[in-house]
């Protein structure tokens, strides 16, 4: 069986993706999937980062919006209710406060702060030439947010790798303490496709790169695989590649999910 599921969709609301939601369920029928899910950024307090999110008062918007949509296609793809939340530490509260308010199907939990101010492209000045204290910052917070208990699916496991810096020798430790959190944690972990039209990664692969790919498999966590569209001919972006890919690897079923159940299904 083919990959069924694309459950990384942003809209227009985050400003700075493209296209109408329903141009991105169009593209997914084409394609055959069986689900698409949306995961656009979540809004968070005091409107911090508000220039590449949704407002807090756009959030019911959101969800009515999928809801109508879910209503509109049922019977030719099931589309799903998710949200792409950024974990920041000592935000906890906050976040499940939001997560409490609608029915969504799944939670894809993201680090793209290191703290309150840091954010993702101020990565590579705030640790200029010292990608091994990068690394080491963010997989302790992504180990935090495997065990907060507030997202199914985490996000792009190695997108650190965006500020110049593969992970390499020195990180291969955190890489597998960091896995073994979320396997621990019993949550599912998202590949990643965006990594492939990053053009600045020194070396395109997905969130995360191969081997990692193969080091959870080995582990036994469930996978599921996201474009992360940020326009709606990238849904499904890559999908063959990676189905062959899992195929040979012996992957033998992907994640699916209702209303934050997970389910497997068979590859
Ligand atoms: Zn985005
Ligand atoms: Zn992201």
């Amino acid at each position: 069986m083919p990959i069924q599921c694309d459950y990384h969709m942003h809209t227009p609301l985050c400003k700075h993706a493209t296209g109408p939601m329903e141009d991105y369920v169009q593209h997914g029928i084409e394609l055959g999937l069986r689900e698409i899910g949306f995961a656009d950024h979540n809004p968070l307090p005091n409107r911090l980062s508000n220039n590449v999110r949704m407002e807090e008062a756009e959030l019911d918007y959101y969800v009515e919006r999928v809801t109508e949509l879910r209503f509109r296609y049922r019977g030719k793809i099931d589309v799903m209710l998710g949200l792409e939340m950024d974990y920041i530490e000592g935000l906890e509260d906050y976040l499940g406060r939001q997560l409490a308010k609608y029915p969504w199907d799944y939670v894809i939990g993201s680090i793209h702060f290191l703290d309150n101010a840091c954010r993702e492209p101020s990565w590579p000045r705030k640790y200029a030439g010292d990608g091994h204290a990068l690394y080491a910052r963010y997989f302790e917070r992504m180990q935090q947010l495997a065990r907060s208990g507030l997202c199914d699916i985490i996000a792009h496991f190695d997108v650190a790798k965006r500020s110049g810096h593969l992970p390499g020798e020195s990180e291969a430790e955190d890489v597998t303490a960091t896995l073994q959190e979320i396997k621990t944690a019993g949550i599912c972990m998202e590949i990643n496709t965006s990594g492939y039209r990053h053009s600045e990664l020194p070396d395109p692969q997905p969130y995360p790169m191969l081997s990692i790919v193969e080091q959870a498999l080995t582990l036994g966590i469930p996978l599921t695989v996201n474009s992360d569209a940020h326009a709606p001919d990238q849904v499904g972006f890559k999908f063959r590649e990676m189905e062959t890919f899992l195929k040979r690897k012996t992957c033998g079923q992907l994640a699916k999910f209702d209303q934050r159940k997970r389910t497997m299904y068979a590859l």
